[in-house]
């Protein structure tokens, strides 16, 4: 991997813990590329009392932090993004090593994580208070905001530069230090970010990376530390529950991004090509394991073959295959478990009458690539109704009415993204607000921007990331009540 970088410097293996490079106590674990199951590196493996440390030297950096203006923070956050961008394509070449995703995805990966470094350093100089008229004559009533203190992060692998970047972003420019736990399968994209963090003129604390192999033990430790005021997770809706409860004993602040079964609707009045267009986007990208990739495709009975044959042609034609080779528009799932989610919950559709029309196989010659497949006549009591497949399968149902899709649409206890396809404004309003979703895509399959609030409803989530919203979740407010 190393003689594929430009500068070879940036696949650090070592954790980063208050402006040091670090050896792992517990030794090394081993990072594997998800395309040929090679072992590309040997990472640090920290322990939960390295953790610790990181947390201990954060909290002293922080004060410090907090202390520069707006101005000065975001002039290092810049230098920070200005780098990331001078180095995407290593980044790139790093991320699609350890996570599998074809290198033009990895790329984009890296300009979209980078995104929230620059937008949020812009944000820092803009973090107002407010005046409130006096409820009495001699009062002078002030709101301040103010960082939180230390956050701590854990982070999937399905995005490893930009879910960390994204939480990053709008704590450091409130003035909060950060503390991130990568994925396991993961760690190198967040160990580049340090380094690139250091040559930006980050101060020693103020972010620190710290890979383990055990997420609960670092997960442990970040809830009971009292050094760490805010966790900011993403990943499974389950594991975002044992947080949760794990954080309850300090009453910590928690910003959750947690699980998704998008739903992706076509009513009979859309552009069918452009449906098209957009499910693809919407679904295979990163290979179905995006937390707002479609989950459940409803298309109306007038539209449902003509929508389910392009669909087929398209997907038929996409090439699976190593993420760094040209052309390649699928690379690998993540790991074997990943394919066995697929091929249940194929077999639990077509058990249930569903039929494939499209893909169904695992090649065989090589673990963990699957080719994309589409299943036809999917009904509410198939396994993928209910469950994330997070993978590359589409499975079409088929509906009449919007009243009746919307009910199928909401039936979930999940609330992330969700997408519909119709040109009939009156029905563009009304679906739109009666979709239980914390985001909706309207004909585009794509909605993700540093600009805008990303975040879910229900158990998707707790609070936004993105957005001039964003930095909220990483300050206090205090209210000050002065007589004269
Ligand atoms: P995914 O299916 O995307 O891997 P998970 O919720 O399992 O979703 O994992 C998201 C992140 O949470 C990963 O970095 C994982 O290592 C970590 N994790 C898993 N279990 C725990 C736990 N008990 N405590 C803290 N972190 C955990």
């Amino acid at each position: 991997l190393k003689n594929l970088l430009k500068d070879p410097g940036l696949l650090e293996t070592r954790g980063y813990v208050g402006g040091a490079w670090v050896e792992g106590d517990k030794g090394t674990f081993d990072v594997t590329n998800p395309a040929r199951g090679d072992v590309i590196a040997q990472v640090s493996d920290l322990s939960r009392e390295q953790a610790a440390e990181a947390i201990a030297k954060a909290e002293v950096a922080q004060k410090e932090w907090a202390q520069w203006t707006g101005k000065e923070r975001a002039g290092v956050m810049r230098k920070w993004f200005d780098l990331m961008m001078q180095h995407q394509d290593d980044l790139g070449t790093i991320l699609t090593a350890e996570q599998g995703k074809p290198l033009a995805e990895a790329k984009g990966e890296i300009a979209y994580g980078a995104s929230f470094i620059e937008f949020f350093g812009e944000e820092a100089k803009r973090v107002y208070g407010e005046m409130i008229p006096g409820h009495q004559r001699d009062k002078r009533l002030m709101v301040i905001k103010q960082p939180i203190g230390v956050a701590a992060s854990i982070t999937p692998w399905n995005f490893p530069n930009a879910m960390i970047t994204r939480k990053a972003g709008p704590a450091l420019a409130a003035g909060c230090a950060f503390v991130a736990r990568p994925a396991t399968e993961t760690p190198l994209s967040a160990i580049a970010l340090a380094v690139l963090a250091e040559r930006a003129g980050m101060p020693a604390g103020v972010f620190s990376v710290v890979p383990s192999s055990s997420a609960s033990e670092i997960g442990k430790e970040f809830c009971e530390n009292p050094g760490v005021r805010k966790l900011t997770f993403t990943g499974s809706t389950e594991v975002g529950r044992i947080l949760l409860r794990q954080a309850a004993d300090q009453v910590m602040k928690c910003s959750m991004e947690l699980g998704g079964n998008a739903p992706f609707i076509v009513f009979d009045d859309a552009d069918l090509d452009a449906a098209v267009e957009g499910a693809i986007m919407c679904k295979f990208r990163n290979n179905g394991q995006t937390c707002v990739c479609a989950n459940r495709i409803y298309v109306q009975d007038g539209v449902y073959d003509a929508f389910a044959e392009k669909l087929r042609a398209r997907v038929a034609a996409m090439k699976v295959g190593d993420g760094l080779e040209d052309g390649t528009d699928l690379g690998p799932l993540i790991n074997h478990d990943a394919i066995d989610k697929v091929q249940e919950h194929i077999a639990d559709a077509k058990a249930k009458g569903g039929e494939v029309i499209q893909g169904g196989e695992a090649d065989a010659t090589n673990g963990n690539f699957f080719g994309p497949t589409i299943i036809t006549g999917a009904t509410r009591d198939m396994a993928f109704a209910t469950e994330e497949t997070f993978g590359p399968l589409a499975p079409l149902f088929r509906f009449d009415d919007e009243d009746e899709v919307i009910a199928m649409a909401n039936d979930t206890i999940f609330g992330l993204a969700s997408y519909f396809y119709a040109k009939d404004l009156s029905r563009v309003y009304k679906v739109a607000e009666a979709l239980e979703y914390g985001i909706v895509g309207v004909n585009t399959g794509i909605i993700s921007t540093e600009v805008a609030p990303f975040g879910g409803v229900k158990q998707s989530g707790l609070g936004r990331e993105g957005s001039h919203h964003g930095i909220e979740d990483y300050l206090e407010m205090k209210y000050v009540c002065l007589s004269i």
